[in-house]
């Protein structure tokens, strides 16, 4: 967490946490308990520059590349190489606008409702393809379901940014619903 203090294995330096390296002794500083957001040095917050987490992101990388403590002790090489690689799952996990939204949802500790909640649906769903035989039918479920589909990402967009998080979180709960939806009629196709 940020504004917390962590100790710096090589000297004993209380250090505000969020540095990477201790401003006495320049040691590497442990990042693997930050969340990927504090990680990346970007807003807690659904809508996120792309470019300033891709710039953020090689910074961290180049901080961190094992090449530049090869010189150090196997533990601050150690560090380096765990640091280096939850910075590429933090990338990756939050570039993703879906997997960002889920990764969001969890760190706010709001439980994400499952199927079984709108089963209409799922069910009248799930029938609309079955009964779609020809491709022309299909295309049109696709073109209808990628509608239904940026709907509900809009509407996610909309919640955080409202920080309603339950309600993201349920809308979220739709966006992989219609992904799935998307995906068995694609395969129809
Ligand atoms: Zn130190």
């Amino acid at each position: 967490m940020l504004g917390a203090i962590v100790i710096c294995d090589g000297c004993g330096n209380e250090e505000l946490s969020g540095s990477c390296s201790c401003s006495k002794c320049s040691h590497i500083l442990d990042i693997t308990y930050m969340n990927f957001f504090e990680i990346l040095c970007v807003e807690e917050k659904f809508q996120l520059s792309k470019h300033q987490l891709k710039d953020n992101f090689i910074k961290k990388l180049q901080l961190f590349h094992p090449d530049l403590y090869c010189n150090k002790s196997a533990a601050e090489m150690d560090i380096a190489t765990k640091n280096s690689s939850i910075v590429s799952r933090a990338y990756n996990m939050l570039l993703d606008p879906v997997s960002r939204a889920r990764y969001l949802i969890e760190i706010k500790n709001i439980p994400i409702p499952n199927e079984s909640g709108f089963i209409t649906e799922v069910l009248e769903w799930n029938e609309k393809i079955e009964d779609t035989s020809s491709v022309l039918e299909l295309q049109q479920l696709v073109e209808e379901v990628n509608r239904m589909l940026s709907i509900y990402k809009s509407q996610m967009e909309k919640d955080f940014s409202d920080m309603e998080y339950e309600k993201a979180a349920a809308s979220y709960a739709k966006v992989k619903f219609f992904m799935r939806v998307l995906d068995s009629a694609k395969k129809r196709l």
